[in-house]
């Protein structure tokens, strides 16, 4: 991807996105026009291939521009992540009719879901109920999904389900009969993401709809969706961190307290080496995750664990530090490190909790066997 592309693409953004995200946030939701304007110009998706009317960028580019649009908004990096994890799904499992047609409306400005999780199935997705069922020359989608991001705008879902002895995943219209969209009220954060509960009442497809055939692996099937999502989520709490650090930054070197600027303050400065240190890590473990994505290593799967594991932990602390720096100037509602404070903390739950990372990576580590 010619590096310009990718300037532009952030050029794009800065110009649609302004200085909106605190009304957003305080309104709890994105304009219809923001998302059809960024998502008609790809940019929601931006690693699709151009075949498909996408721009084409490889991990590594994605993660970056997913980074700048997380700095601005992380509920607007909620809906990317979302309508990009719906697209690699639909890369991955479906054949090239699928791709043609799905991806073309994706690049086109639909927006699209991913629901996994059910009010009884979330940190273990093995006990999902949603089930797709034959009936004739058609499927019959029953279930239920909760908080699934983006769901509010969503023109398409994709849904994981059992399907006989195994698994699949569909693509759903949200027009479809039978298809019930509630949004979650008051979430504690990215709180103009379009949270949403959805139920399935027998919701009739057609076949073309399911991607890759029925009986499927359910963990081969939420692993490859997972993988964007988390290494999506990750380069989303890197913008979170640097917007933190241009704000505590920022802040500190302006405001004087005993006759200096905080910055002349020695805990202060650790504050923001703590931040700087937080931002360098997790960028560092999301280029190794998309380098390891864009050569197609099998680590990428572990790597994209870690990624999000470190980067929503530092996220998390970071922002707290930054909330500590600002203050009472920070501690407005909607204001930059004020929403960093909530977004962050959503990060340590979605796509795989902290805990669950930590067992991905424990297995990682006992199946490896290391030698000094
Ligand atoms: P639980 O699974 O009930 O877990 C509760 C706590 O117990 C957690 O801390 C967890 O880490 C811990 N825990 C669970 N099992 C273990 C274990 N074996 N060992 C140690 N600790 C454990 N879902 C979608 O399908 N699509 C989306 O787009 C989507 N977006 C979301 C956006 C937000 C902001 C949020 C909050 C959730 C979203 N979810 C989405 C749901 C999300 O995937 C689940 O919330 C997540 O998987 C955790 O499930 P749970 O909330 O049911 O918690």
């Amino acid at each position: 991807m010619a590096s310009d592309s990718f300037a532009e693409a952030c050029e794009i953004v800065d110009s649609i996105v302004g200085d909106q995200a605190e009304s957003w946030d305080l309104a709890g939701l994105l304009p219809s026009r923001v998302l059809a304007d960024l998502g008609g110009r790809g940019l929601l998706c931006p690693q699709v291939p151009e075949t498909y009317g996408g721009l084409g960028f490889d991990s590594s580019s994605t993660g970056r521009l997913t980074a700048h649009v997380g700095a601005r908004c992380s509920s607007l990096r909620s809906v990317m992540t979302s309508q990009g994890m719906a697209a690699w799904t639909i890369q991955r499992l479906g054949d090239m009719a699928q791709r043609h047609a799905y991806l073309s409306e994706l690049t086109a400005g639909k927006v699209a879901a991913v629901g996994f999780s059910e009010p009884d199935a979330g940190s273990d997705l093995s006990a999902i109920t949603t089930r797709i069922k034959r009936d004739g020359d058609h499927l019959v989608l029953s279930g239920s999904k909760v908080w699934v991001t983006a769901a509010d705008y969503a023109d398409l879902l994709v849904v994981f389900g059992q399907f006989g002895d195994g698994a699949a995943a569909v693509v759903v219209p949200t027009a479809s009969p039978g298809v019930t969209v509630t949004k979650v009220a008051d979430p504690l954060g990215c709180r103009a993401a379009g949270h949403a509960d959805v139920e399935f009442d027998s919701v009739r497809l057609t076949e073309n709809s399911l991607l890759g055939g029925s009986a499927q692996s359910l963990q081969l099937l939420v692993t490859t969706a997972l993988t964007y999502g988390r290494l999506s989520v990750a380069w989303g709490c890197v913008g979170i961190l640097r917007s933190c650090l241009a704000e505590a930054t920022r802040h500190a070197r302006t405001r004087e307290q005993f006759g200096k600027p905080l910055a002349q303050h020695q805990l202060t400065a650790r504050n923001v080496a703590e931040l700087l240190t937080a931002e360098h890590i997790a960028t560092r473990s999301c280029e190794y995750a998309s380098q390891c994505w864009d050569a197609k290593r099998p680590e990428m799967v572990t790597a994209a664990v870690m990624a999000k594991y470190v980067s929503a932990q530092h996220a998390v602390r970071g922002a707290a530090t930054a909330v500590q720096v600002l203050a009472s100037a920070g501690a407005r509602d909607g204001r930059p490190v004020a929403r960093a404070y909530r977004d962050a903390k959503l990060m340590e739950i979605i796509e795989g909790s902290s805990e669950i990372c930590q067992l991905i990576l424990a297995e990682q580590a006992f199946n490896a066997s290391y030698q000094v």
